[in-house]
């Protein structure tokens, strides 16, 4: 790639980092809540570990360009699934979150993936305990005419990957 190329698209990364939190944001997640899963994850095996820390692991994942794309697609999923403007069967099965669709994790995997087998092990486990903030999207799921489907795993996926990241650095 030439220079300029490389430039603009380390340009359009950092301006889709800002789409990306922006985005979550509106969906109802701060970067901090997602840090806040990390510090959880975390805490157990570094023993100076702070919430700052999780947070500047949470951005330096967020700025990934595979872990915008997913989060960049996963939500408009769930967004086009709220303004009816995706065909059957696939609206209802989103709307509903049937329990096997199984490509929100699909996903969501791509984000962990970049992190290596620590990710799997700590995005399994978010996925099956549901702490804090994802049982919160989880709940807020369930109304009538809201779609969280991808946004749950696409947010355990986040903290998973910047849990692995801490661990990668202090380990
Ligand atoms: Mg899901």
């Amino acid at each position: 790639m030439d220079e300029t190329i490389l430039e603009e698209t380390r340009l359009d990364d950092t301006k889709k980092y800002d789409t990306v939190v922006k985005m979550l944001h509106e969906r109802g997640v701060t970067l901090s809540e997602i840090a806040e899963l990390t510090f959880d994850l975390q805490k157990e095996y570094v023993s100076d570990l702070t919430q700052e820390i999780c947070l500047e692991h949470v951005e330096r994942v967020v700025m990934k360009r595979e872990v915008q794309n997913a989060i960049l697609t996963g939500l408009e999923l769930d967004i086009l699934a709220e303004k009816n403007l995706i065909s059957e069967p696939l609206r209802s099965i989103l709307m509903d979150d049937w329990g096997l669709y199984g490509i929100d994790e699909v996903l969501a995997l791509a984000i962990v993936n970049v992190y290596g087998s620590i990710g799997f092990t700590n995005f399994g486990y978010v996925d099956k305990l549901k702490p804090g903030i994802i049982k919160k999207i989880d709940e807020a799921g369930k109304a009538k005419d809201k779609c969280n489907t991808f946004l749950d795993d696409l947010v355990g996926a986040i903290a998973a990957a910047a849990a692995s990241s801490i661990a990668h650095r202090y380990a």
